[in-house]
């Protein structure tokens, strides 16, 4: 099962009861961050989810919008009693915006460890998170993510009997392992069942839509897209400035054959997002705008 926080929705600049749009994501007791605007600490106080399990940052790209809540957030962490590494994850450049704003957050008691990915990459996340990146078209170098959590094939207690095996060896195998039992070797498969499809999610934002992103999302359970304009009057300017119309994001949805669509990371001219999800509900049906705090959950299906 994984939780997912919609922590703001807003793009460019947080406004008056709208945090700028960045995504918390908990597994069993851990954390990961999505981008990380001015004032995230704010909405992520009130969510009540604590600091201390922040294992990983993921950033799209290094605009202010994204990164400039850093400082306040690792203080937060600190404060809640974090002394385990943190990994920093995004594009090329992460490094050198990081530096910067660890120069007002020094003293942390706790290691940070920045990977900066050009896209293609797969890294681990926190509660046996996989994680992969794909480059998105944003004129800097910008990233979207993927998140899957795998599902092990059911135990077959019947297949475990009948070659013998004593109860308390089922679980190593249940867990993947190979073992030797009365000179026999026994692997994992022998008793599992087939293979199960398990939770995958991406988070796409500000980009231009490609064939690659609705490649990469393939299939996920969720799919957590910018939706920065809802008019297509505003499609000049959406290629200008490098984001996307609602439909535009609703096609990634529909070419990835993804499940559900929620939009996020929308102008501060847009006062209400309804008209951004009747807008993508044309091209995907099953959209919903997101909202400050949403909370959605994912479930093995
Ligand atoms: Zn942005
Ligand atoms: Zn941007």
């Amino acid at each position: 099962m994984i939780d997912i926080c919609l922590l703001g929705t807003c793009g460019m600049m947080p406004m008056p009861g709208r945090w700028l749009s960045c995504v918390l994501l908990r597994n069993g007791s851990t954390l990961t961050l999505f981008d990380c605007g001015e004032g995230t600490q704010v909405p992520w106080k009130a969510l009540g989810w604590g600091f201390r399990q922040l294992g990983a940052i993921c950033f799209s790209h290094m605009h202010a919008d994204h990164v400039a809540g850093l400082p306040g957030v690792l203080f937060m962490v600190a404060h809640a009693g974090r002394t385990e590494p943190l990994d920093i994850y995004g594009p090329v450049g992460t490094g050198y915006v990081v530096e910067g704003l660890r120069r007002i957050a020094a003293e942390l008691p706790f290691e940070i460890r920045i990977h900066e990915m050009r896209g293609g990459e797969e890294f681990p996340l926190p509660g046996n998170l996989y994680g992969s990146c794909a480059a998105a078209t944003h004129g800097i170098p910008c990233l979207a993510y993927r998140v899957e959590l795998k599902r092990q094939p059911a135990f077959q207690p019947d297949k475990a009997r009948a070659l013998g095996l004593p109860v308390q060896l089922w679980s190593r195998l249940q867990h993947g392992e190979t073992l030797e039992f009365q000179g026999q070797r026994i692997r994992p498969e022998q008793v599992l069942g087939e293979p199960r499809r398990g939770i995958a999610l991406a988070y796409i934002t500000d980009t231009r839509p490609t064939a690659a992103l609705s490649a990469f999302a393939r299939d996920v359970d969720l799919l957590i897209c910018e939706s920065m304009y809802d008019n297509p009057e505003d499609l000049p300017q959406a290629r200008a400035n490098a984001h996307m119309l609602a439909e535009e994001s609703a096609s990634i949805a529909r070419e990835a054959g993804a499940r559900e669509l929620i939009l996020t990371h929308f102008s501060p001219k847009i006062n209400d997002p309804t008209y951004a999800e009747k807008a993508a509900r044309r091209v995907f049906s099953n959209t919903r705008a997101a909202r400050d705090g949403m909370v959605v959950t994912l479930q093995f299906r």
